[in-house]
């Protein structure tokens, strides 16, 4: 079997084989690119090696030595020589990239023999022993499980002894000091010898990138991006060419547009005189690729050259790392490049323009769901802020929160609901779990492609990095920073501060924050996005200034308007509760005259807003107890009460037996009221059914505000919704009470008016017998909420938290059915309904109101079943458009 291939024998449709980063070294290589030879291992061998309980499967380290022999021949250089060795690097290469999850070893190759072949090779002493120590960290740390730490700490002693601030100016007698102490430190801490046989490193190298493919944080980055755990990882063996031997050397990374406002411009940061790993882990602070015009002039043209070539070639933005070797340009990566949102759309739409996509492909280039960071908050530009310091713009968006200077406890705080900013100088794969839980991230050190940066833009969270002027000490649990005045602040752990991903501004305390608009590019895409989608998109809002917001997003209408949310204004409780607590139908009735007039402004008001598109009105749903206070409160209460009543006298007794009496009734009536099951009880058209008068008032609502805006030339078109209905006997009687009130309306006020009469599906039962329902209904509306709970049994309100964690980490589930939704089980029901629904009324429009209708895989099937439209809340119609239209393609 084969498991080795070489760069020339691979392409870029090859990605499953060869991993993401071998594919597309492979490709380069094959159009001419330069790109330092080398092999890639296959993710088969991978995936061998762990069926094999983790051996290597036979032939592969035979056909590493073959194809090696080759990359030597290439070069004229060969590994383990004396005199001029051949260096590589092993790198891992997933299927989809993993940033910063996977190790990398560079300069493998090197021993005590071939260290001074290097030295002679490049007359430079101190260059090839500086490699030989960071081969000897790298490897030890990565392969034989050595501590980071242990290494830095000698690095620094011996900074210190010879009196230096920077590796790179320890002497030649330091380094081989150095390298001495590093394998004794490593013999003594991890029992083995560091080797020197060049081709057990290389083994012991596959063998560690095969591993990490296992380790913990590959495993949660694999978890949060749904990244399936059987796909192995290739490995990555190229010739090593040098960034670090001199000042015509360099390295670094660049993006061929701008991956956070997606502007067409090359984007990206290099360092003199430094290898890979500089750049990327953020150590030190790289300089803008634009100032390596003036530095390296050749390489920067030709580099320019390159870029526009893999942009065309790949027809995406890609994001590229490259190292100059004594002023020769070498490509050592290309991928398509993560982008923001926003970089996201303008690229999309900027590339369709360039002809090098076309509309259908920049629909499918965007996530709906990262359209969320689009409608990202910033701060108010009118705000006075205290500026405390200024970092470099990694990720858009503005946050604020406390102060954290550990993952762990932004974790435990995040969780417990805390807002926090994650404070780090740099951040690292092992942070990720911090990361999640803040609100945004703040770096004092590394680039706009360090961890934290890559990281924060994907998650869509706000992140300033590089933000050099904070002295943050982890002991203390503070940071300080030079004031404008010429003192000193100081910051500690649990401050507010605020910051501003888009400027990379730190701001003391909270600052006030704008919503956000939509850029040309947004609307433009989502108008390509009308043009190819079939489904509708409406939206659920309960008020005038929700629906104005929702139709500027773009939606056609209201999905669902839950009538409830009116009852529950802190000025109509009371009057909702003498409705409840009416003893007799004049009492109810007359409570109900108070609802009337302030329902039909509701309905006036949102009919308005929406004027030109339907607008579905739900009638009262939840059961009536929701509307009183709670038995514990009620009991604290009257407890209170009868203490006070026993220590006063007079009138003021009096007025508080009065309030006792008062409370008491509303007990009883909570009492009585009181549902073992209050989600499949008294509620939805139950509730119409034995309290008509409820329903009639609020049909006369609806009728009167429809009458109301007919008469002032608004084109409305009410649907009245029927909720929770088992059986179509509930809808026909229903249908009539709603009827009949239209009629008396039209006849009081000699105004007609068009209106259709419809019902949620939300239950089984009536999924089932569609094909009756429909003979009553002229629209159905799927409320896959309650018909998820209802189809699964599981409790809406108690399933997440109690044992859908477990249910997760068993994986016993793949999604929380209340996010996405159950296509199998709640998806046929909802098929069902749709068929037979509309055997009986072929005009049946179908929509859906439940969450499900603003999450994109839910929009899909909602799509395929044929539905008419979806409703979601108004931030996530634009979302819901996009999704529709790639449900369409
Ligand atoms: C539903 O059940 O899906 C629905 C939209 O109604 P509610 O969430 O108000 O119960
Ligand atoms: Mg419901």
């Amino acid at each position: 079997k084969k498991w080795v291939y070489l760069f020339e024998e691979g392409k870029a449709e090859m990605k499953s084989l060869l991993g993401g980063k071998g594919a597309n070294l492979a490709e380069m290589t094959n159009i001419g690119l330069p790109v330092p030879p080398g092999l890639t291992i296959t993710t088969e061998a991978c995936n061998a090696y762990y069926d094999a309980g983790k051996n290597f499967p036979e032939g592969l380290m035979d056909q590493v030595k073959s194809a090696l022999a080759e990359v030597e021949a290439k070069l004229g250089k060969k590994f383990g020589d004396a005199e001029n060795p051949l260096l590589v690097s092993v790198r891992s290469g997933a299927v989809f990239s993993m940033p910063g999850m996977m190790d990398t070893i560079l300069n493998l190759g090197l021993n005590d023999v071939t260290v001074k072949g290097l030295a002679q090779a490049t007359q430079n002493d101190r260059f090839a022993l500086d490699c030989y120590r960071r081969f000897i960290q790298m490897y030890s740390d990565v392969v034989l499980g050595a501590s980071h730490a242990d290494f830095e700490h000698i690095l620094e002693e011996y900074r210190e002894r010879q009196g230096v601030r920077f590796d790179n100016e320890l002497s030649v007698e330091s380094l081989n000091a150095l390298i001495a102490d590093y394998k004794a430190m490593v013999r003594r801490t991890t029992g083995q010898t560091f080797p020197q046989d060049p081709m057990a490193q290389l083994e012991g190298a596959v063998r560690a990138v095969f591993s990490s493919w296992n380790n913990d944080r590959a495993r949660v980055y694999r978890q949060i991006n749904r990244i399936p755990d059987n796909l192995g990882t290739a490995v990555n063996v190229q010739a090593m060419v040098f960034g670090n031997m001199g000042n015509d050397c360099g390295t670094g990374v660049a993006f061929t547009r701008n991956p956070s406002t997606g502007e067409k411009a090359l984007y990206g940061e290099y360092l003199i005189n430094a290898q890979g790993e500089d750049v990327v882990a953020g150590i030190r602070t790289p300089l803008h690729i634009s100032r390596m015009q003036e530095e390296l002039p050749e390489c920067f043209e030709q580099f320019v050259e390159i870029c526009g070539i893999l942009e065309r070639h790949y027809r995406n933005m890609q994001d590229i790392e490259f190292t100059i070797e004594r002023g020769k340009l070498w490509m050592l990566q290309t991928r398509n490049g993560k982008r923001t949102a926003a970089a996201a759309v303008k690229i999309a739409v900027d590339m369709v323009q360039e002809g090098l996509i076309s509309k259908e492909e920049a629909i499918l280039r965007v996530e709906p769901e990262h359209l969320d960071q689009l409608l990202h908050r910033r701060i108010d530009p009118t705000a006075k802020l205290t500026v405390i310091a200024t970092g470099l713009p990694a990720s858009p968006g503005a946050a604020s929160g406390k102060v954290v200077f550990d993952a762990d406890e932004a974790e435990a705080l995040g969780k417990a609901g805390e807002k926090v900013i994650l404070v780090r100088m740099e951040t690292t794969p092992d942070d990720i779990h911090g990361i999640v839980q803040a609100q945004g991230i703040l770096t004092s050190r590394g680039g706009m492609t360090s961890h934290a940066a890559v990281v924060a833009r994907q998650m869509g969270k706000p992140c300033v990095c590089g933000c050099e002027a904070l002295r943050i000490d982890y002991n203390r649990g503070d940071f300080a920073v030079a004031t404008a005045s010429g003192g000193i602040k100081t910051y500690r752990k649990g401050d507010i501060i605020s910051i501003d991903g888009a400027t990379g501004r730190v701001i003391e305390g909270v600052v006030p924050m704008l919503e956000p608009e939509l850029t040309k590019e947004f609307r433009v895409l989502l108008d390509w996005a009308d043009e190819i989608r079939t489904l509708g998109v409406r939206a659920n809002a309960d008020k005038p200034e929700e629906a104005e917001m929702a139709r500027n997003f773009g939606a056609a209408g209201i999905g669902l308007t839950r009538t409830e949310h009116m009852f529950m204004a802190q000025d109509r409780l009371p009057i909702v509760q003498e409705m409840i607590l009416a003893q007799s139908l004049e009492e109810r009735e007359a409570a109900l005259a108070k609802l009337l007039p302030m329902q039909q402004g509701d309905f006036y008001g949102i009919l308005k807003a929406m004027a030109g598109f339907p607008v579905c009105i739900r009638l009262l749903d939840p059961p009536l107890h929701e509307f009183l206070p709670s038995l514990e409160d009620l009991l604290v209460d009257t407890t209170r009460l009868r203490c006070a009543i026993e220590t006063t006298d007079g009138d003021r007794k009096e007025a508080l037996l009065d309030e006792l009496n008062e409370k008491e009734q509303l007990m009883k009536k909570v009492r009585a009221l009181h549902e073992f099951n209050p989600m499949l009880g008294h509620r939805g058209c139950r509730l119409g059914i034995t309290y008509p008068e409820i329903y009639a008032m609020q049909a006369r609502a609806i009728f009167q505000a429809v009458v109301q805006l007919v008469d002032e030339g608004f084109d409305v078109e009410p649907e009245v919704e029927i909720p929770l209905v088992a059986e179509v006997k509930e809808l026909a009687y229903l249908r009539k009470v709603v009827e009949e009130t239209a009629a008396a309306v039209m006849t009081e006020t000699g105004t007609k008016f068009h209106y259709t009469v419809g019902t949620m599906i939300e239950v089984p039962r009536a999924a089932l017998t569609a094909d009756q329902i429909a003979k009553e209904a002229q629209f159905f509306s799927f409320g896959t909420n309650d018909l998820t709970q209802t189809t699964f049994g599981f409790s809406r309100d108690d399933a997440e938290s109690k044992f859908f964690g477990v249910y997760s980490e068993r994986k016993l589930l793949s999604d929380n059915p209340f996010i996405v939704l159950d296509r199998d089980g709640v998806g046929s029901l909802m098929k069902i309904a749709v068929e037979r629904g509309r055997a009986t009324r072929p005009d049946l429009l179908v929509g859906i109101c439940g969450e499900h209708g603003g999450e994109p895989s839910s929009i899909e099937f909602c799509h395929l079943i044929g539905l008419n439209f979806v409703s979601c809340s108004p931030y996530r119609v634009p979302i819901a458009r996009l999704a529709a239209a790639q449900a369409a393609i």
